[in-house]
């Protein structure tokens, strides 16, 4: 049986399936599938409002207006999806990479930080 590091494909009745990596919805059934992150259609949707996101300073309610996804504000699974991802910089309001949270203050991010210390000098 094929080990998968990115895909979550499941034993399911001898059949297999293939699982959404985010939300654990049955996407497709069968054993073989790519070993790379699957995502069902509403959390290929999420996705894209997670990017439109990104690197921009839109409120969470105009990306979700746009997308006309209104409903998603109070929807956990995406709220845990995009905290995941990104998170919304306290200092320059710009959403950035969750890699790019500064350790020391976590909804700051590395940039703000360095601007911080900088004037310190
Ligand atoms: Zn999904
Ligand atoms: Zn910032």
């Amino acid at each position: 049986m094929t080990e998968y590091k990115n895909a979550i494909v499941k034993m399911n009745g001898g059949a297999g399936a293939l699982l959404c990596s985010h939300c654990n919805t049955i996407i497709a059934t069968g054993m073989v599938h790519k070993d790379i992150a699957h995502s069902c259609d509403e959390c290929s949707n999420w996705q894209e409002i997670i990017d439109y996101l990104a690197g921009s300073c839109n409120s969470l309610n105009s990306a979700l207006d746009m997308f006309d996804a209104e409903h998603l504000d109070m929807h956990d699974p995406f709220l845990k999806m995009l905290d995941d991802e990104i998170f919304l910089c306290n200092t320059c309001d710009w959403w950035c990479p969750i890699e790019e949270a500064n350790m020391n203050s976590e909804l700051t991010c590395n940039d703000c930080c360095d601007q911080e210390s900088d004037e310190e000098e």
